[in-house]
């Protein structure tokens, strides 16, 4: 294997600029953007083949969502919540109640992904504390995940990297291994690893104590961490057996695969699964607004409200600028039935890259719900024995497709089972012939990745 790291051809690296973000890599700035395609101002076209991270689901510039943000805001952009009620959040928490499981229908509104996880586990905390349990307090989650950038929604992140650093100001949760079955050596049968995964969520109940566990949160969906990591079958329904029998509260991050990515308003309807709580951003408000949201069930809410209220809200929760383009989001996703072509551009991109996979045996699996999919990529297919880190497979990857004009997603978590791997997620509108487009690009990045590591 060359191990040598060329510089991307789209990489420049320099001082950062005023704002500064995630490191020293500068990009193209943006000049805008219509359905799936961005345009630099340097005049170059990008197809956003992961919606940015997993955001823009009804694609950008819709012409009905942006008229219903003009309206909102002649009539006001801002409103404190503890000054006013407002129109657009209340019906958007009515619209969004509809399309969640029976019941959950007690809608707290944030700004975003991080904000959405951390309320929740503030809602179960101060359930807990007023129900008479306040013994109740650890969160145990999955490793590798990711469930935000806040300190209270990295303490439920299973990121080695992450934790290092933050840990002195932060209290890391107890992890289960994430149910990577598809790997796993065994004479098992998938169902049997399924059970096998979530068992080991009970085992670690009772080491810790299962008077002092207060939640379990989980991606029914692996997002960031797992690239579109589905568990089998077997794994949902005894997870929440074992919630139910030790009395704790189940959280479903649906940051990512919500909002009908997955080809079912939530990842976890696919599963008819009973969260007990669920997170909400990204493609709530598609990009055109920041917005995230918590829905619960009232039994859940009423304690708090009878002992002084949530004990969580920010400036910005419930803003109605804000509500309205989800309001107008989820009347897109209505009207141009985004959800059923998401599920059946599955079948299309999913057939498309498990011909990448046998043109590329280097990947070793391909996965996915609706549009939220993924690939993971190892040196071995048969030891599934990983890339060499000092290569930055993924990287390389997704600098190679952005040459070329596509965006596509790629993350890899230290500490983490998963190998490099990337993810292909795009706005839900996309066509059959845009797929072909998308597909091209990343059959051709293979290539050249594969040239250049010897795969
Ligand atoms: N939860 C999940 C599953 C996510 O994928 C993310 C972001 O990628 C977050 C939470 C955090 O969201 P945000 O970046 O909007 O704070």
């Amino acid at each position: 294997m060359k191990l040598e790291v060329q510089p991307s051809p789209d990489t420049q690296s320099g001082p950062p600029s005023h704002p500064f973000y995630l490191s020293s890599l500068r990009r193209p700035l943006v000049d805008r953007a219509e359905g799936i395609y961005f345009w630099t101002k340097d005049g170059r076209r990008f197809i956003d083949g992961s919606s940015g991270p997993m955001v823009a689901n009804i694609g950008h510039s819709n012409r009905n969502v942006l008229d219903a943000m003009k309206r909102q805001m002649k009539k006001t952009t801002f409103a404190y919540r503890l000054h006013f009620e407002n129109e657009p959040a209340e019906e958007l928490a009515r619209e969004l109640a509809g399309k969640l499981p029976e019941g959950m229908d007690r809608i707290f509104f944030v700004s975003g992904g991080s904000e959405a996880t951390e309320s929740c586990i503030k809602l179960a905390r101060q359930w807990a504390v007023a129900t008479g349990q306040p013994k109740r307090w650890k969160v145990i989650t999955r490793f590798p995940s990711y469930h935000g950038g806040t300190l209270g929604s990295l303490s439920i992140t299973g990121d080695d990297a992450l934790a290092e650093t933050f840990t002195p100001m932060m209290r890391v949760m107890p992890t289960v291994p994430a149910p990577t079955a598809w790997r796993d050596r065994d004479n098992l049968s998938m169902e049997q690893r399924g059970i096998r995964y979530a068992d080991m969520l009970e085992e670690k109940i009772q080491a810790e104590g299962p008077e002092s566990v207060l939640a379990f949160i989980m991606e029914p969906i692996g997002g960031a961490a797992t690239a579109a990591l589905v568990a089998p079958d077997s794994y949902y329904p005894r997870i929440r057996e074992i919630c139910d029998r030790y009395g704790i509260l189940l959280i479903h991050d649906e940051v990512m695969s919500g909002a009908g990515r997955t080809g079912k308003f939530l990842g976890g309807d696919h599963w008819n699964c009973r969260p007990d709580i669920v997170a909400l951003s990204k493609g709530l408000g598609s990009g055109y607004a920041p917005l995230g949201a918590l829905a619960a069930p009232m039994r859940l809410v009423e304690p708090l409200l009878a002992s002084g209220g949530f004990q969580h809200g920010h400036t910005y929760a419930g803003n109605p600028l804000a509500c309205a383009a989800g309001l107008a989001v989820l009347g897109e996703m209505d009207r141009l039935d985004l959800i059923a072509n998401a599920a059946a551009m599955r079948d299309v991109l999913m057939a498309e890259l498990k011909a990448l996979q046998k043109r590329f045996p280097f990947i070793a699996d391909v996965r996915g719900k609706g549009l939220l999919t993924g690939a993971e990529m190892v040196a071995d297919p048969e030891t599934l024995r990983p890339i060499d880190p000092a290569s930055k497979a993924t990287q390389r990857l997704l600098d190679h497709a952005y040459a070329r004009g596509l965006i596509i997603y790629g993350r890899k978590v230290k500490g983490g089972v998963n190998g490099d791997n990337f993810m292909v997620a795009p706005p839900m509108i996309i066509t059959r012939e845009q797929i072909g487009e998308m597909i091209s690009i990343i059959g051709d990045s293979l290539e050249t990745l594969a040239q250049e590591l010897d795969l």
